[in-house]
This record gives structure tokens, sequence and C-alpha cells, in this order.
């Protein structure tokens, strides 16, 4: 298992990119990221990709694939993001 370096889903059943650098073509059943297409030939981010599904209110995007019962967007995604925390006291204008 390999988990999305986007949305932090736990259950890729490819890595995202293989070790020649190569998409995986799988598409994330959380995020709907496709490996190898969204970035290479859309030129979409992991990080732009991750802000507009998490302005999307995080959503399972799978049609085919059931969401998982015990599935947390919120906390799968703190898996990938858990790093920075900007302080959040001073908004700039
Ligand atoms: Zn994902």
């Amino acid at each position: 298992m390999h988990s999305c370096p986007i949305c932090g889903y736990p259950k890729l059943q490819e890595s995202p990119r293989s070790i020649s650098g190569g998409g995986s073509y799988e598409i994330c059943p959380s995020c709907s990221f496709q490996f190898g297409v969204d970035d290479d030939d859309k030129g979409c981010t992991f990080i732009q990709w991750r802000k507009a599904w998490v302005a999307n209110g995080m959503k399972w995007s799978s049609k085919g694939q059931r969401e998982p019962k015990d599935w947390d967007a919120v906390k799968q995604l703190a898996t990938v993001v858990k790093k920075k925390t900007p302080a959040k006291k001073r908004s700039k204008k």
C-alpha cells in the first residue's frame, strides 16, 4: 500500500511514482488526482490540487469505490501536511 502525497489516502495500489519517475496513472479515490496525468500532463502541483480539494470540502471523490467506513479526511490529510503550521495570528493583507 502507498499513500497519496496530496491527501494522505493510505491505500493506493501503486506508488504514485515509479523509480524511473513515471506516474502510476492510478486515480486517488479520495482526492481524484491521477498521477502522471494531472501533474505531468496538466501541470497541476500537489499543493494546488490539495488546496482545491480542501476548498471543496475534502469529499470522497471516487464513484466506483466506496468511502471506507472509518475514513477521516482530516486525519489522513494530517499525515501529509503535519509539518508546517504557519502562525495564523498575523494575517497579511
Ligand atoms: Zn489523494
